[in-house]
């Protein structure tokens, strides 16, 4: 399929092109400070949160939305869903008990109902006077001691005595309040929906794949997605609206693209032969505590024959949490070392590349090699740098810091992502990129645990030859996992306890449910002085994503010493952390989160040779969809099954969370629902494919994931 006369560049050469064409795509493209309102500062903040683009902007989707389109009378509230009311005061006060809260009583001509604060000033009280008329914003529960309704910190608006309030005819998006993104955002995405408005006539995909799918334009399906009206609701939850299906599509359309740009480019190019020496892998295996599994020596030596190659190795690995990817990582970089050059391997969080920097660095020291580190934060950057420009250091370990542009090294020829599921692809190619010599590229080794079923990694990751690391060491006991609803959070704490007399470490995780940091910290707190009240004496820590890195890196490790027996945190700790010790977690909201969250989650326990025990508190009623997904965590241990289960079973309302859930950096693309979509995108890339258009599409969709610049959702 051509996709000749679409591009800017494309439009700029060809006479013929459209003009008008790469007005919309310049726009796009363009800084995000054509909108107004966005000054020289806040343009500043937004590219911290890796918004630069006017596209950016537009693509930060909203989470969720709520309805504002119309009042519901008290009595027909129902308990668990967010609702508008319209009601007056009758009165409120302040009761102070273990927490200083204050309560307001409000009627409509239904009934009776509270609203509750535990935070509010002073000066909200003038709002509360009694007979005031107030529109309220929040989700309905069953009030305390289960008598009549309350809503907890509802959103509020006084409204004149007789006044018909202005609802807005469309639903109201819910944005991320992940860290960085200033409060404006909202009002900064209608402002740039509305510039749009000029190019609305505008289109880039050819118009036979609109037709073809039925596809709306961009634009159209942008302001679909920020402001759809009450009757897209149900489409835009199961995430089969034709707005989300176009850019859905484009998504994995500029992914494969680039996948297959990067297959085709590493064919033309050679690789440093990195020999494996004889006796290598005896000496390795010596100097390890344990024997490597069958399942690790077969990837080993499929590894060490390819690096030894002078073709560049684009592989691979998968395997279940837990099944040894980092000592198959190990082998390679030493293999690497030994034939004099040099290798790094990349890690999505601070407290993984420390982690690996701790283990990795005795055992390459054993070995003769020096390893060193480099994060964001690290100390002595600048003599690391210095010394992989140089070449005096053959190894490195780090996070998305090893591929900013002031990082060079001197003989890179092998590179390794772990838990690459949190990368996206073009972060791989810009690491590649740091190896590229002339015509000699490095070696890539790609390691991930099992977020998405193989048939779909396949067509996902076509530019890179698969393998399996498919058991386990020896020893490792499944953990048993167990689902209680919130009601019965004693008797977890006194698990808890039971636990800590055992003198077991125990994780308790609050994972953050709508990107916000606040409440993440809020709940951490909460269930730091929740265990301390009922378990005295407990030696216990807690982390957060708003703690500098140094503090959560100290944390951990001294969690991972037996410094502190329970370890409070929210979602950081899910990526590959290892504490043998720790035999016992607990995730609250565990019926919110997707099942390869959840099972990354529970691989951090029963490391060691002690069972483990995962528990699972959840918020009743769950839905059938929640069930069943819990009930497949009870059932299930092995990563590849739950990862198909997580797409059969992705609950509506969650699509636009799902990025939280670690399956893929993906914006908008689904692919338990958009199966479809890869295969056409699959198609289509591999016909006869004009490199630049799809280069600017490409951008558009990958550049804003520069997780290097918004900590976005690699950050809990
Ligand atoms: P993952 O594949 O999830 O990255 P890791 O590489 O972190 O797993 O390994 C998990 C744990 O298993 C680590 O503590 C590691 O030292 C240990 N381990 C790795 N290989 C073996 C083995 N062959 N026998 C016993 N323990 C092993
Ligand atoms: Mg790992």
């Amino acid at each position: 399929m051509p996709f000749l006369p679409l591009t800017p560049d494309s439009g700029r050469r060809q006479s013929n092109a459209p003009r008008q064409y790469s007005v919309l795509a310049d726009f796009l493209a363009g800084p995000v400070d054509c909108v107004s309102g966005i000054g020289p500062q806040a343009s500043n903040r937004l590219a911290t949160a890796g918004i630069r683009s006017v596209a950016d902007l537009l693509m930060e989707f909203p989470l969720r939305y709520q309805d504002r389109t119309h009042r519901v009378a008290i009595a027909n509230c129902p308990i668990g869903d967010d609702v508008q009311i319209d009601v007056r005061v009758i009165g409120h006060k302040l009761i102070y008990g273990r927490k200083r809260m204050l309560q307001i009583q409000v009627f409509d001509e239904s009934g009776e109902l509270s609203l509750r604060y535990f935070h509010f000033f002073q000066s909200q009280l003038a709002l509360f006077t009694a007979g005031n008329r107030l529109l309220c914003f929040g989700r309905i529960r069953a009030g305390r001691g289960n008598k009549g309704l309350e809503m907890v910190h509802p959103t509020v608006q006084k409204l004149a005595d007789q006044a018909q309030p202005v609802l807005p005819d469309h639903l109201s998006p819910v944005y991320s309040q992940r860290e960085g993104l200033p409060a404006a955002l909202p009002k900064w995405i209608r402002a740039a929906l509305k510039l749009a408005g000029e190019y609305e006539d505008q289109e880039y995909l050819p118009p036979q794949i609109l037709r073809d799918h039925g596809f709306p334009s961009f634009l159209t399906a942008v302001n679909v997605i920020h402001y759809p009206s009450a009757n897209d609701a149900d489409a835009l939850l199961n995430q089969c609206h034709p707005a989300q299906r176009r850019l859905a599509f484009e998504e994995i359309l500029a992914h494969q693209w680039l996948v297959r740009q990067n297959r085709q480019q590493c064919a033309d190019h050679a690789a440093p032969v990195l020999a494996c020496k004889t006796g290598l892998r005896e000496q390795f295996s010596r100097a390890l505590p344990f024997t490597l599994t069958p399942a690790q020596q077969q990837v080993m030596n499929v590894i060490g024959a390819e690096l030894g190659q002078n073709a560049p190795m684009m592989r691979l690995v998968q395997g279940d949490v837990g099944c040894g990817k980092t000592m198959v990582a190990a082998f390679a970089m030493l293999q690497c070392a030994t034939a004099g050059k040099q290798a790094a391997l990349m890690a999505p969080t601070e407290i993984l590349a420390e982690q690996h920097f701790r283990h990795l660095k005795p055992l390459f020291e054993k070995l003769g090699f020096a390893l060193c580190i480099l994060t964001g934060k690290s100390r002595d950057k600048a003599a690391t740098r210095a010394a992989l420009a140089g070449g005096q250091i053959p190894l490195c370990v780090g996070t998305h810091a090893l591929f900013q542009s002031s990082v060079r090294f001197a003989d890179l020829a092998l590179i390794i992502v772990d838990e690459q599921q949190r990368f996206g692809v073009q972060q791989r190619l810009a690491l590649l990129d740091k190896g590229r010599s002339g015509d000699m590229l490095p070696h890539q080794l790609i390691m991930s645990a099992t977020p998405i079923p193989r048939s779909l990694a396949m067509a996902l990751y076509a530019d890179l030859d698969h393998c399996i690391i498919d058991s386990l060491p020896p020893g490792r006991q499944p953990v048993q996992t167990v689902a209680l609803p919130e009601q019965r959070r004693d008797e977890v704490i006194a698990r808890v306890g039971a636990a800590l007399k055992n003198e077991h470490q125990v994780y308790w995780v609050c994972p953050h449910i709508e990107q916000s940091d606040e409440q993440a910290v809020q709940a951490v707190e909460h269930t730091v002085k929740r265990l301390q009240q009922s378990l005295h004496g407990i030696s216990l820590a807690s982390i957060h994503g708003r703690m500098p890195s140094r503090d959560k890196e100290r944390i951990m490790n001294q969690f991972a010493a037996g410094k502190y027996a329970v370890l409070v945190a929210t979602t950081v700790i899910e990526v590959g952390v290892d504490v043998p010790g720790a035999t016992l977690m607990i995730i609250e909201n565990a019926e919110r989160l997707g099942l390869s969250q959840l099972h990354q989650l529970r691989g951090r326990i029963g490391r060691g040779d002690k069972p483990g025990v995962c528990v699972l508190l959840y918020q009743p009623p769950l839905n059938e969809v929640a069930v069943q997904r819990i009930d497949a965590m009870r059932r299930h241990h092995d990563g590849f099954t739950i990862a198909e289960k997580d797409l059969q079973l992705r609950g509506p309302g969650e699509l636009l969370g799902q990025r939280q859930t670690g399956a893929m950096p993906l914006r908008i693309a689904d692919l338990a629902r958009h199966t479809d979509l890869l295969q056409q995108a699959v198609t289509v890339v591999g016909g006869d494919l004009n490199t630049l258009e799809l280069s600017d599409l490409c951008r558009r969709w990958l550049d804003g994931h520069n997780p290097d610049a918004t900590g976005g959702y690699l950050h809990a």
